[in-house]
């Protein structure tokens, strides 16, 4: 009997825990009509964000950055990348013709934890003084040593109110960094007076958004390149607008023009967003609720914390994970790295998954069609991800009218008034993208089934690896190029 009634109350857990896996796919769900949805909403309210400032929760936010790279920038510069979860320094040598980069060096490092939330002079001191030792060593084996100042191209990846292309003050924190006396600060500033702190002759000549970066590499390589997007640690998009349609700053722009327009979408949201209880207690319990809404379900910050809370769940509902684990209530404990590995595991008893539930949660012997579940969850958390994003990026082309649909800009007429869809290139970076296959396998899958085929074929999605990078360095070579054009 006792046999017998263990037995029952397993399959009651079993069942149990499938009940949470189909409210999560409900919840989840992401059918075309809706993402369509998500597509209009997003144009709209780009419209709203161009119209006014703060007519929108999208910021659209002025880059002054009119030119992107032509393929002619010459010289060494330098850039710094600070803004997810690594950091780097990079030295360009560019070629001055034929969009040739003649060499790159790039230093990747994790910053450290406590700096994200440290004062302003520690943040900054830290980044000086490697960019100093990178210069340092640059240089030696390079066998130049510059007296002139050097040029910086600094990609600082959080919303800032630019001034001009090379500096701005910031709007607020994102992706768990947070010094508070830092908002409405001179970004530029804060890193020229900690590189004079440290003796590092260096000049910020552009500051960028990383998507403006990404944009302007991908534009180095390919003049079709209309806009940028970001799949890391966090999300954000930005696109080339004509000056006319960015209303707020009429007068202000010469109307013949375009501008870079830094869209900053994680804070996008709309009705149309399928939203979990999980990603309403993901909100409340992060440093910045009511904010960022949409990269909370998009980014790599995130969506190792939401299966994080689908597990916990399940593991309260049901005893087939043993007693609760204390490690499922740790915020952020599951990174996307590690969703991504179970969920990609091949291995014929799904070994990663046991490791990592093993390792990192302190779940031990878990049954594997219980493994099987986990995997389940992790695809439906990204798979979400992956289809709301492609609706951004639809949502781009459409207002930009690129998405098969548009007016005279988007169509080139071609015979009997058939019109043919312009090829459309979209550079992005991250590792969410670049290393979590199967993100990017459903967002590729979801841009046909929103655009159509026939369309979806002229649009590109092109890898820029270090495009934020590379890109700002690039970007502050067309600016010293203007400054000596201007003083001629
Ligand atoms: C920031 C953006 C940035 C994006 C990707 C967001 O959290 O607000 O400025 O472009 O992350 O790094
Ligand atoms: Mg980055």
């Amino acid at each position: 009997a006792v046999m017998v009634t263990r037995r029952m109350s397993r399959r009651r857990g079993w069942r149990r825990l499938v009940r949470v896996l189909e409210e999560l796919e409900e919840g989840c769900a992401t059918p075309v009509g809706r993402l369509r949805q998500v597509v209009d909403a997003m144009a709209v309210e780009m419209h709203a964000g161009l119209a006014s400032e703060g007519g929108s929760k999208l910021k659209m936010l002025l880059t002054y950055v009119h030119n992107l790279p032509t393929g002619m920038e010459k010289g060494i510069y330098y850039a710094l990348d600070l803004g997810g979860t690594n950091f780097r320094v990079l030295r360009v040598n560019l070629g001055g013709q034929r969009s040739t980069i003649l060499d790159h060096d790039v230093e990747r490092q994790p910053i450290p934890q406590h700096l994200m939330t440290s004062t302003i002079e520690e943040l900054f001191d830290f980044i000086a003084t490697k960019l100093k030792d990178f210069v340092g060593r640059e240089e030696n084996v390079s066998g130049i040593s510059a007296e002139e100042t050097r040029e910086l191209g600094f990609t600082f990846s959080f919303p800032v109110k630019q001034n001009s292309s090379s500096s701005g003050t910031l709007i607020k924190w994102t992706k768990g960094f947070s010094i508070q006396d830092m908002v409405g600060r001179d970004v530029s500033q804060c890193l020229q007076e900690a590189m004079s702190r440290k003796g590092l002759n260096m000049q910020v000549a552009s500051l960028v958004n990383d998507t403006v970066g990404t944009l302007a590499l991908g534009h180095y390589h390919d003049q079709d390149t209309v806009a940028s997007v970001i799949f890391g640690t966090g999300t954000n998009a930005c696109y080339l607008e004509r000056a006319d349609a960015i209303i707020k700053c009429q007068g202000l722009l010469s109307t013949s023009g375009g501008m870079v327009v830094n869209m900053e979408w994680g804070n996008f949201w709309s009705s149309h967003l399928p939203r979990t209880s999980y990603d309403a207690d993901l909100d409340c319990e992060s440093p910045n609720p009511n904010d960022q809404g949409f990269e909370k379900m998009i980014s790599g910050m995130y969506l190792g914390d939401i299966v994080r809370r689908v597990v916990l769940r399940m593991s309260q509902e049901s005893d087939v994970f043993g007693p609760v684990s204390s490690k499922l209530l740790v915020p952020f404990i599951l990174r996307t790295p590690m969703i991504a590995t179970m969920h990609e595991d091949d291995s014929p008893n799904l070994m990663e998954v046991a490791r990592i539930l093993r390792d990192t949660l302190q779940i031990p012997d878990v049954p594997l069609n219980v493994r099987k579940l986990v995997v389940k969850v992790c695809d439906v958390v990204t798979r979400r991800a992956a289809r709301l994003a492609a609706a951004g990026i639809v949502g781009i082309l459409k207002k930009i009218g690129r998405d098969g649909n548009g007016g005279t800009a988007s169509c080139k007429a071609k015979g009997g008034g058939q019109s043919k869809m312009r090829r459309t290139v979209v550079a992005v970076e991250g590792g969410l993208y670049t290393n979590y296959t199967m993100f990017r396998e459903y967002l590729n899958e979801a841009m046909g089934e929103i655009l159509g085929e026939d369309v979806a074929e002229h649009v590109i999605i092109r890898v820029m690896d270090d495009g934020s990078g590379i890109g700002a360095a690039l970007l502050a070579a067309s600016h010293s190029a203007s400054l000596a054009i201007d003083s001629i």
